[in-house]
């Protein structure tokens, strides 16, 4: 992501946004060996920057796609001491933290990172990313309750509807469960099980598949992968 350079500068703690620019003003700073005096510019991630002859360090920003496990904690600690989510990246050199949460026992697909500009946009309701989730569930699910879905329940928080079709995957006739898939592009505390829950299907078991454009496809529980360039660039 290529930034303004005043606003590298604050985020690397050389000074204010505002004393960053009147450095830049003055000729104090450098990219790439160039004097910049004007305010557009942008840098990109590898820029080298000076100011008054000394290198800038930047705090490398890092995207992670994890394949959260059941029984995680969407958090950086657990005052009961079970197992993080920060846990499987404590051998990377940046700390990361979630981008959202997923509730201990469900699984599935979590951004991780330090860009908190980032976090907090997608985190943001305004910024209506779809996720889409595959529920195991009591009963049968019929065509009732999956219109009910899309049409809205009414949950304590609100009128919550699922985006696009809520489907079922299949049945399981003898133990009477179904699997569904539903999309939804608010986060509120456990709406995908409340959802279920108001249209008569207690989850059982729950995993996100997709966050946006992005999948699990190539991971296995626990696994994670770095996110291309082109990938954070579309999530901006
Ligand atoms: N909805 C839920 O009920 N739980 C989650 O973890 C995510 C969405």
């Amino acid at each position: 992501m290529a930034e303004r350079l005043q606003k590298v500068m604050a985020n690397a703690g050389v000074a204010s946004r505002r004393a960053s620019e009147k450095l830049i003003l003055a000729g104090k700073v450098k990219v790439n060996g160039q004097v910049i005096k004007e305010l557009g510019v942008k840098v990109d991630t590898d820029d080298v920057i000076e100011v008054n002859g000394h290198l800038v360090e930047r705090e490398n920003k890092v995207y992670y796609l994890f394949y959260k496990p059941r029984g995680v904690i969407s958090a950086a600690s657990d005052d009961k001491g079970r197992k993080v989510v920060t846990d499987f990246f404590a051998d990377q050199a940046e700390r990361v933290y979630p981008v959202g949460r997923l509730d201990y026992d469900t699984s599935g697909l979590l951004l991780m990172t330090n860009d908190g500009e980032l976090a907090n946009k997608l985190m943001h309701p305004r910024y209506k990313v779809n996720k889409t989730y595959v529920a195991k569930v009591k009963g049968l699910v019929k065509n009732e309750a999956l219109k009910r879905l899309r049409t809205g329940v009414d949950l304590k928080d609100g009128r919550k509807r699922a985006k696009g079709k809520a489907k079922v995957l299949s049945f399981d006739k003898k133990n009477e469960t179904s699997i569904v898939s539903l999309t939804i592009h608010e986060g509120r505390n456990h709406q995908v099980k409340n959802m279920l829950q108001a249209v008569g299907h207690p989850v059982k078991k729950l995993k996100r598949e997709t966050y946006g454009f992005l999948n699990l496809d190539g991971l296995v529980s626990g696994q994670y992968r770095e996110l291309s360039r082109d990938e954070v660039k579309q999530l901006y």
